[in-house]
């Protein structure tokens, strides 16, 4: 802690946006950030805490004191080399992490957070722009191949860590480019997508070996996967969609918002031409589901210059601050509203849709939806519908953001694993197996739709389990801290 009195003397500040009508206006990221002398300043609101409880909240236990000192004493390259220890890309986390460490930071009891997260894509920018990363490759070559299946952020963690210590790594991916929901579920204004273009240049020329459009299962059987490979890893994510199934769910114009959001991704990169089903233009569009795809429907929506935009969710609207049930350092359930959600439409709570209404052709034309509220049945909440609520909405396009319902069942068929009753892989919290011959599971596929900081630090600690599964030892970090109940 350089300076004592900075977080008397500094006021928090953040990257500047760009003002919602121009940023609706592109796809691209749209901060604006802060000069480097200013994140200095901001380096020094960091109090050095004695038991730093950043720590905790971090579920990468990331060494945020010391980059924040870093930072303030101008050693950028010192701070990425901190941040890089626990985090393998902290360019992802710094832009899309819900950042569960300033909800834990000390300086959240009485005053604005530290703006750890911002601090840490500013390190992370200031990394990629100067060439600090460099490939990471075992020195020493062990002879021992391991298969990834999946290269979303659990994949890729993984990838990396287990290279770095000599292994030779194959990630299989089905889709056509790496990077999972990062490149095909979030929107380019979120995380442009040469960012993860970056990240696999260094991991191919650090000699992990990428091998797209293909579909294990399809392509090569799990036995012969496992054959071939001294251990398998699968990343495979939690791609089942949650259903809406009500009256008229066939109707032209009712579709699942990750087949909405992938197509928009991939014409956005050129894989595809942008098909009128998909596109929001002058439309009426309303979005059931009020998480982060919610979210990111309504600023892609928007985008496209939809007529109007509404998002609906069934929970109730959360509180604006923590509530007491819900104490600092604690997570809180309290209301977010995102930089799409700021950007327009309107928000509707306490909202479950029980048909859609299609004209003769078998066109949307509107849903009908009813006002629930939450009570206690068998102390479960269960939603309780109210009576003489029911509203219909015209509506041209209805895109379903309602989470995911778990793991792929015929991949999990495949390897010979039975699902969890939450349709996830049951490999062990600690040891990420899923049998004594080299088959481990990690991410959401194994702990259900989640976050990127989750994806990456199961990543790391599978890596971690496979490399002492291979040769009776690792040297590979475990995570730090990161033992506050979170963020799912
Ligand atoms: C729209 C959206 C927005 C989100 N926004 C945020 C956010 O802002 N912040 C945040 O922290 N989290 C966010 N999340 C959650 C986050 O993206 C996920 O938790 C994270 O990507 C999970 O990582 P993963 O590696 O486990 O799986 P995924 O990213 O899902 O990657 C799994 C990969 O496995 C591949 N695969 C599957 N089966 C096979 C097979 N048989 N053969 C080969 N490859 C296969 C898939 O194609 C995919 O590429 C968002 C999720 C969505 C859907
Ligand atoms: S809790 Fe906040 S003030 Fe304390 S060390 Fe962590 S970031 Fe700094």
């Amino acid at each position: 802690m350089g300076k004592a009195d900075g977080f008397l003397t500094v006021r928090r500040a953040t990257d500047q946006l760009e003002s919602t009508r121009q940023r609706i206006r592109h796809f691209h990221e749209f901060t604006r950030p802060l000069s480097l002398p200013q994140w200095q300043d901001q380096g020094a609101r960091c109090m050095n805490c004695g038991i730093p409880f950043c720590h905790s909240g971090c579920p990468l236990g990331n060494l945020i004191p010391d980059f924040n000192d870093a930072v303030y004493r101008g050693q950028w390259q010192k701070a990425s080399e901190l941040l890089h220890q626990t985090n393998n890309f902290p360019e992802f986390t710094g832009r899309l992490c819900p950042a569960p460490c300033e909800e834990a930071c000390v300086l959240n009891i009485s005053e604005q957070p530290v703006a750890i997260e911002n601090i840490e894509k500013t390190v992370a920018d200031q990394a990629r722009e100067h060439g600090w990363h460099k490939p990471v490759r075992g020195s020493v070559r062990t002879g021992k191949k391991v298969a990834i299946v999946g290269s979303g952020p659990a994949g890729l963690a993984a990838a990396e860590q287990l290279n770095s210590v000599g292994h030779d790594v194959t990630v299989f991916e089905k889709a056509a480019k790496p990077g999972g929901l990062l490149r095909y579920g979030i929107p380019d204004f979120k995380l442009e997508k040469q960012l993860i273009d970056k990240r696999v240049m260094l991991m191919e020329a650090a000699g992990v070996k990428f091998e797209c459009g293909f579909e294990v299962g399809q392509k090569i059987s799990a036995i012969d996967l496992q054959q071939a490979f001294d251990a398998v890893v699968l990343c495979a994510g939690a791609s089942q969609k949650r259903e809406l199934d009500v009256v008229g769910r066939r109707a032209a114009g009712v579709m699942q918002a990750m087949d909405y959001l992938c197509h928009n991704n991939q014409v956005l990169s050129g894989e595809v031409d942008l098909k009128s089903s998909h596109c929001a233009k002058d439309k009426k569009v309303i979005v059931i589901g009020g998480g982060d795809t919610g979210s990111d429907c309504v600023g892609t929506a928007l985008r496209q210059g939809a007529s109007s935009v509404l998002n609906f969710e069934i929970m109730p609207k959360p509180p604006a601050e923590r509530s007491v049930a819900e104490p600092w350092p604690f997570w809180p359930m309290r209301l977010r509203t995102s930089s799409s959600h700021q950007e327009g439409g309107e928000r509707h709570w306490s909202l479950a849709t029980q048909s859609f209404v299609s004209d003769a052709k078998g066109r949307l034309t509107g849903l009908v939806t009813v006002e629930v509220e939450w009570c206690k049945d068998q102390g479960t909440l269960a939603p309780v519908m109210l009576p003489d609520t029911q509203k219909e909405w015209s509506c041209d396009l209805v895109l379903l953001a309602m989470g995911f319902s778990g793991a792929d069942q015929k991949l999990a068929k495949s390897f010979g694993c039975e699902l969890s009753a939450r349709q996830l892989f049951m490999a062990g919290d600690s040891d990420y197996r899923l049998n004594d011959h080299g088959l481990f599971a990690s991410g959401d596929c194994r702990r259900g739709q989640s976050l990127i900081v989750w994806a990456i630090s199961e990543g790391r600690e599978l890596a971690y389990q496979v490399d002492c599964y291979l040769m009776g030892h690792s040297h590979l970090p475990r995570k730090g801290q990161g033992d506050l109940p979170g963020p799912a």
